[in-house]
């Protein structure tokens, strides 16, 4: 098992995806000056898409605050 290599489409940092991670994961880039999130979607080889930064609000289903 070794890790697949996906650049960031942002900033084309160069990440290396575990095997474990599936479809449908996300993985935020490791790049600390751009902290894009990730949606891995597809594997083998690997594709992955910026996840909008509004949807990352809503990703850990945390309350949006209303009024
Ligand atoms: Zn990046």
């Amino acid at each position: 098992m070794t890790l697949e290599i996906v650049k960031c489409p942002t900033c084309k940092q160069k990440l290396g995806v575990q095997p474990y991670i599936q479809v449908g994961s996300r993985i935020s880039c490791a790049n600390p000056g751009c902290n894009t999130m990730l949606l891995i979607t597809k594997r083998h080889p690997i594709q992955v898409e910026v996840v909008p930064y509004k949807e990352t609000l809503n990703a850990d289903s945390s309350p949006e605050s209303y009024g």
